[in-house]
């Protein structure tokens, strides 16, 4: 096995993505007069899975920058996180239970946050490769900014980006993605499972065995 490590190209292509994403939410948000200022809610107890081997590495790259002692706390704090998750996932319940990378309400890892954590606030689309294209209203409090709008609320489509983001990721994982085990985390797993890791590849002319 060996870990999943950006190259520099790969790692600026990714934050572009990211700038971009940026950019528009910020095009939104200003647009909609919409801020988190004040919000007596934080979105980092909502419960998201990560799909990527790119973000993941990019994520652990933000750790491996934290001092020993801190790291050693997170991921105390990753594995209870995930001991409530499961309660709450056998209960029928999706887990509402706070980020063990956030500390005071403040993210440890800010600039190596994940797409979901940069998006999660303003109204959003994505169309799937079937063709359908699926709403994502924003949070509570920009929907009461945009109820009655329907379909002409100001949105992020998110569909250029995260189609940068899987070649970016057909790319790292040399175009062997149908191969490897499917990435389907909470950024608790990553936490605890350690930076990713993937079987070496051999190719014999046409046939790619896993080694
Ligand atoms: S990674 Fe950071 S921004 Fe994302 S949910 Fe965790 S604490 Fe919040
Ligand atoms: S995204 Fe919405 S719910 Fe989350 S902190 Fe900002 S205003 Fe509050």
């Amino acid at each position: 096995m060996r870990e999943v490590v950006l190259t520099e190209q790969q790692l600026r292509e990714l934050e572009d993505i990211y700038e971009k994403l940026q950019q528009e939410y910020a095009r939104v948000a200003t647009t909609l007069d919409f801020s988190c200022s004040g919000c007596p809610d934080n979105c980092c107890d909502s419960y998201f899975l990560h799909h990527t081997y790119v973000e993941w590495a990019h994520l652990w790259r933000g750790i491996k920058q934290l001092a020993p002692e801190r790291r050693m706390a997170i991921r105390a704090r990753a594995k209870t996180y995930l001991g409530q998750c499961t309660k709450e996932l056998l209960a029928g319940r999706r887990p509402q239970v706070m980020c063990p990378l956030n500390e005071d309400g403040l993210c440890v890892v800010y600039g190596h946050r994940l797409l979901v954590c940069r998006t999660h606030g303003v109204p959003a689309t994505m169309t799937r490769p079937d063709g359908q294209t699926l709403r994502f209203p924003g949070c509570f409090r920009c929907q009461e900014i945009v109820e009655g709008l329907g379909e002409q609320a100001p949105h992020v489509a998110r569909t250029p980006l995260l189609t940068r983001l899987v070649l970016l990721e057909n790319e790292l994982l040399n175009n062997k993605r149908h191969l490897l085990p499917r990435v389907k985390m909470t950024i608790a797993e990553m936490l605890v499972q350690g930076p990713p890791t993937l079987p070496r590849f051999r190719s014999y002319c046409d046939e790619t065995i896993l080694l």
